[in-house]
């Protein structure tokens, strides 16, 4: 076999001039939020750890109770599982004497799905059975579509979804945000029995108006904060607590309609420290450069074959052999 020097330039050549013909990085656009989405806002201040949210959350689910030991008969989690959407968790440090201090204080930490707006679980499902809804950009999750692969749980900066290791028909399990109790007029069932407030429903960008006014108001003030909705005329008339300057969820992994408030740092509560853009918009930009990118090497792997079968078939036309 003998490929002519001239052919193999030729070869190169063109696949050089096709790469430089093009972005080599072939950027998708990150997802907006959708106009009418709904989320929570949980302000760890006002939380008192009652997990009343937590027990609405089994009963407007339909979620068992989980037993932490064989005698127990009360529902007692001790992290998001199968059989657990949400669960309210404690931070403590030294004397854990002041709430909402990061020094000698504590704090509660509600943690569910994140419902975030551009979502990585959605973006690595390979059958689309977890989705974002495009009207309230609730991330739903369809039993009937999955194929068992747990990409979404790999995907996940939050560790939110959860596999029933134990059932012979397992689901993938994640909050919804409620959404099958929206058409009846209700809303997040975590929010609709929170006695203090701590948990509210609501159109993000209320959600993120009203965290923004808080952080404005100065501690040992009273403020009256909305209970269960948003909206809601409702309130407990209470002291503000001494908030970090930081609504968790406005800009972390590109945004998410569950925002947190706090007066602990948000890692010490479990929380990711993550940067502004989303790791599914990052991951689908590469995936679609990678593709971009082989049509360089396969149209050089062509014009190689191709120089190949040229110069083989002179040769054997040399020789008098019939092709
Ligand atoms: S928090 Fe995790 S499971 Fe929830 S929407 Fe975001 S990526 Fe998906
Ligand atoms: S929105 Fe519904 S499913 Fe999600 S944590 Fe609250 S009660 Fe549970
Ligand atoms: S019901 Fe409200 S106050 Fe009680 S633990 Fe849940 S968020 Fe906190």
């Amino acid at each position: 076999m003998n490929i002519k020097r001239r052919d193999f330039l030729k070869v190169v050549a063109g696949s050089s001039l096709l790469l430089a013909s093009g972005d080599v990085a072939f950027a998708r656009t990150a997802k907006k939020l959708p106009p009418s989405a709904v989320g929570i806002l949980y302000d760890a201040t006002v939380c008192i750890g009652c997990k009343a949210c937590q027990n609405a959350c089994k009963q407007y689910n339909e979620m068992p109770a989980e037993h932490t030991a064989p005698e127990q008969i009360w529902d007692d989690p001790v992290d998001l599982s199968g059989k657990t959407l949400n669960i309210i968790k404690a931070y403590k440090n030294g004397t854990g004497a002041t709430k909402d201090a990061e020094i000698n204080g504590y704090s509660f930490v509600k943690r569910h799905c994140m419902h975030c707006i551009d979502p990585s679980c959605v973006s690595a499902c390979p059958v689309t059975a977890l989705d974002k809804k495009s009207d309230n950009g609730v991330v739903t999750y369809n039993k009937n579509a999955c194929i068992g692969c747990r990409y979404c749980q790999i995907a996940c900066p939050y560790n939110i979804p959860r596999f029933e290791w134990d059932d012979p028909f397992p689901q993938i399990r994640k909050c919804q945000l409620c959404d099958h109790r929206y058409k009846e007029g209700k809303f997040s069932a975590c929010c609709e029995f929170c006695p203090t407030g701590a948990s509210i429903f609501g159109k993000v960008i209320d959600l993120l108006a009203e965290a923004k006014k808080r952080l404005t108001l100065k501690p040992g003030d009273y403020y009256h904060y909305p209970v269960a909705h948003v909206t809601s005329r409702e309130t407990s008339y209470r002291p503000v607590s001494i908030y970090l300057n930081h609504v968790y969820g406005e800009k972390e992994g590109g945004g998410t309609q569950y925002l947190l408030l706090s007066g602990v740092p948000f890692a010490k509560l479990g929380l990711p420290v993550l940067s502004e853009d989303s790791a599914a918009n990052r991951s689908e930009t590469l995936q679609h450069t990678l593709y971009y990118g082989l049509i360089a090497p396969i149209t050089f792997l062509g014009g190689l074959m191709y120089a190949v079968y040229r110069n083989t078939r002179k040769e054997h036309e040399d020789k008098g052999d019939k092709l």
